[in-house]
């Protein structure tokens, strides 16, 4: 039981705040969030945890790094987009967009004319420059928002006609087939799970039709006794096609030939295209809408757009990601095994607990699924994981074969000293 003295001994709130560091976190965070982790520190003290002269040093300790409650996270799994940790890392250039967008910005205004723009023109220019097969582009919240709005927009009270095969679980227990129905549309479901053929679609085709969807089974597959129609097929049916591609992917990547992309789409037929921006694209959550010029308008002037449209700090961070140097996503896929190895070695060299391990990356985030990246890790003992990830930076690995694996493949090389700083406060 604490003494009633110690008690006595706890410094006041007041003369923790004048500290010279916790006045100046105070500027930065707000006065409440400073108290609050004082208000913990006194009552750690309070309660013998932690000693009454060691109080202020503890709050500046614990002080968080911005007012935002979100923890930076090192990923370390070798899933390349982890839903879980935000998809895509933004680049060092799109971060730099969205901070300069995040003050007053002409994102709706012509500061020539001194009048009304159209929003995000910038980048929805970056956008259909990018994708020359589309005759026009819209950005909306995400992938699911830009279902949600060709559904609305085209089929409300209508069928829409879709493979059995495709019927996707996004994740989470969002479904596309339900997102669809929730808009007034009705589903017309083809074929089996395993086998769609090209009359399966001609047969449901009718007066009642909005449009034939295509969605790709982005992560699962469905191998062994299977058929499909492909999208040129599809497009000869005279039924307007909406290609749901999800991992954005613009044009093609040699690294990944079953990976649908907008231009080959679209060059095969499609009407309209949707795609998520935080996939293989590689930039903020949005949902991109490419295709017909005469369809993305309607979608354009739909009444629900507005609810589904897109804040200036996305437009600011796509047009970023598509203008500027190669995002991290596209950088970490094309990375050679060979060209972690080093960095593996030398974080290794210092901590004797840890091995260099060759092993397996993933893109994730619902993209290439059975699509494997060869890659190399620091290996360490399976307990340091929840040690790494509840640590300051957290960093989270993937615990295989009952070690902690942790993949450089995913890891800026740039973190590589907070990693080594996170592995030697595990290390006895
Ligand atoms: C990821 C994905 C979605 C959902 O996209 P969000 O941007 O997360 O809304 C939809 N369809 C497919 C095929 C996907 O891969």
């Amino acid at each position: 039981m604490p003494s009633p003295d110690r008690r006595r001994l706890v410094p006041r709130t007041d003369a923790i705040l004048a500290h010279p560091a916790i006045a100046e976190a105070e500027r930065a965070l707000g006065r409440a969030l400073v108290k609050s982790v004082i208000g913990a520190a006194q009552d750690k003290a309070r309660a013998g945890e932690i000693e009454p002269g060691a109080v202020t040093e503890y709050v500046i300790a614990t002080l968080p790094a911005t007012a935002s409650g979100l923890r930076p996270v090192i990923n370390a799994t070798g899933v390349l987009v982890h839903t879980n940790l935000g998809r895509a890392p933004l680049s060092g250039a799109a971060l730099d967009a969205v901070a300069a967008a995040g003050r007053a910005t002409d994102v709706e205004f012509d500061l020539e004319t001194g009048r009304r723009a159209r929003r995000g023109r910038g980048a929805l220019a970056a956008l259909a420059e990018a994708v020359p097969a589309a005759g026009g582009v819209h950005v909306v919240n995400n992938n699911a928002a830009a279902l949600l709005l060709v559904a609305l927009a085209l089929a409300a009270g209508r069928e829409i006609v879709l493979s059995r095969g495709e019927m996707v679980e996004i994740g989470d227990g969002f479904r596309i087939p339900e997102l669809l129905e929730s808009t007034g549309a009705r589903l017309r479901e083809v074929g089996t799970t395993n086998r769609t053929t090209l009359n399966d679609y001609a047969d449901a085709i009718g007066p009642e039709t909005a449009f034939v969807l295509k969605v790709h089974p982005s992560n699962f597959r469905v191998t062994g006794f299977t058929a499909g129609a492909g999208v040129t097929e599809l497009a000869g049916l005279g039924a307007p096609l909406v290609v749901d591609i999800g991992s954005g992917l613009l044009t093609p990547h040699r690294l990944l030939p079953d990976e649908p992309d907008a231009t080959s789409v679209l060059e095969a037929g499609a009407d309209l295209v949707t795609a998520s921006g935080d996939k293989l694209l590689g930039g903020p959550q949005a949902g991109l809408l490419l295709g017909r010029a005469e369809l993305v308008e309607r979608l354009r002037r739909h009444p629900s757009a507005r609810a589904l449209r897109v804040d200036k700090l996305t437009l600011a961070a796509l047009e970023a990601t598509l203008r500027g140097p190669r995002p991290p996503v596209a950088r970490t896929l094309e990375l050679d095994q060979e060209a972690l190895r080093p960095r593996a070695e030398r974080l290794v060299a210092e901590i004797p607990e840890a091995t260099v391990a060759d092993c397996v990356a993933e893109v994730g985030g619902g993209g290439a699924p059975g699509v494997t990246l060869p890659s190399v890790a620091v290996s360490l003992p399976a307990s340091w994981a929840a040690r790494l990830r509840t640590g300051d930076p957290a960093v989270v690995g993937r615990v295989e074969r009952g070690r902690c694996l942790l993949d450089l493949r995913t890891v800026d090389p740039r973190e590589d000293e907070s990693l080594l700083r996170a592995m030697r406060r595990c290390s006895s």
